[in-house]
């Protein structure tokens, strides 16, 4: 489990609160800019105040709602790491997954490895790679005791797996999954 549900979802709450409450005063500011424009009330001369309100009281709505689209779907990333067979992932690789630019995959990254939202990895900004590892209660295990080397049911390819992920067969493209097979 690399993404770490528990942050995300405390995070996601979060948002859901203060989304309620900036989204309240933004609502006050938009009736507030509307009163004054229509020149409800003699309002008329408080223009400048209430768009400057409206802008002010815009920029915390503007941030919630960007941490909620960076967060939405941090899910997959599980299987992308999960995905990965030599204990680094580079940005290339995840780019080609998530089906962005490398430049967009290290940026969505970032963000959510500076939010604490993954767990048992590191990424390396300067070098734009995730180093992958199970962290056990004495320390990190060693890689290989977290590979399997599964035979392709199509092929008969040998195939690495990080152990309970999968990975596409390298001979004829098969995804390969590290399951028990259910007889
Ligand atoms: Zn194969």
């Amino acid at each position: 489990m690399y993404v770490n549900n528990a942050a995300v979802m405390i995070k996601r709450i979060r948002n859901l609160i203060l989304l309620r409450l900036f989204g309240g005063f933004f609502a006050f500011a938009v009736l507030l800019f509307l009163m004054t424009v229509f020149d409800i009330q003699g309002l008329r001369y408080g223009i400048g105040y209430s768009t400057a309100f409206l802008i002010i009281s815009f920029i915390p709505v503007f941030f919630i709602l960007r941490s909620r689209k960076k967060l939405s779907g941090v899910e997959k990333y599980d299987s992308f790491f999960k995905a990965d067979h030599d204990g680094v992932i580079t940005m290339d690789t995840l780019a080609k997954m998530l089906g962005v630019t490398p430049e967009k995959a290290a940026k969505d990254v970032d963000w959510l490895y500076r939010k604490g939202c993954f767990q048992q990895l590191t990424f390396d900004r300067s070098t734009g790679t995730i180093t992958v590892s199970d962290k056990t209660k004495t320390g990190f295990r060693n890689y290989e005791e977290t590979f399997v080397v599964k035979v392709c049911p199509t092929c008969g390819a040998r195939v690495r797996l990080r152990k309970g992920g999968g990975d596409r067969c390298a001979s004829c493209g098969y995804y390969v999954k590290d399951i028990e097979e259910v007889r």
